[in-house]
């Protein structure tokens, strides 16, 4: 009978609402760790060398070719002009970017 076949649905769709919202809310921190470390994950990918080895982000960080009047911001890794250095700290610079 369709009546029958329509109150299932409604049933497990009513489920599925409620385990989506557990999900985001008591349970959203964690979803938001996995999304996390699957990101690492990918970065640690694409740090790989043909060969199998994990080329640290240091020495990624030495192999750009830097001007004398710019600096690589510690904390998003691109190369900026002086012009757009915010704050250096224990020998690391900071571009306006990530300092706001
Ligand atoms: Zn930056």
């Amino acid at each position: 009978m369709a009546t029958d076949y329509d109150e299932v649905r409604s049933d497990v769709k009513e489920t599925q609402d409620r385990s989506l919202e557990a999900l985001q809310s008591a349970n959203a921190p964690d979803a938001r760790s996995v999304v996390n470390e699957l990101d690492e994950a990918d970065a640690f990918d694409e740090g790989l060398t043909p060969g199998g080895e994990i080329v640290s982000e240091e020495l990624i960080v030495q192999v750009i070719p830097q001007a004398a009047d710019e600096f690589t911001c510690y904390s998003c890794f691109l190369v900026r002009h002086r012009s757009q250095l915010a704050r250096e700290s224990n020998g690391h610079s900071y571009c306006i970017e990530c300092e706001g």
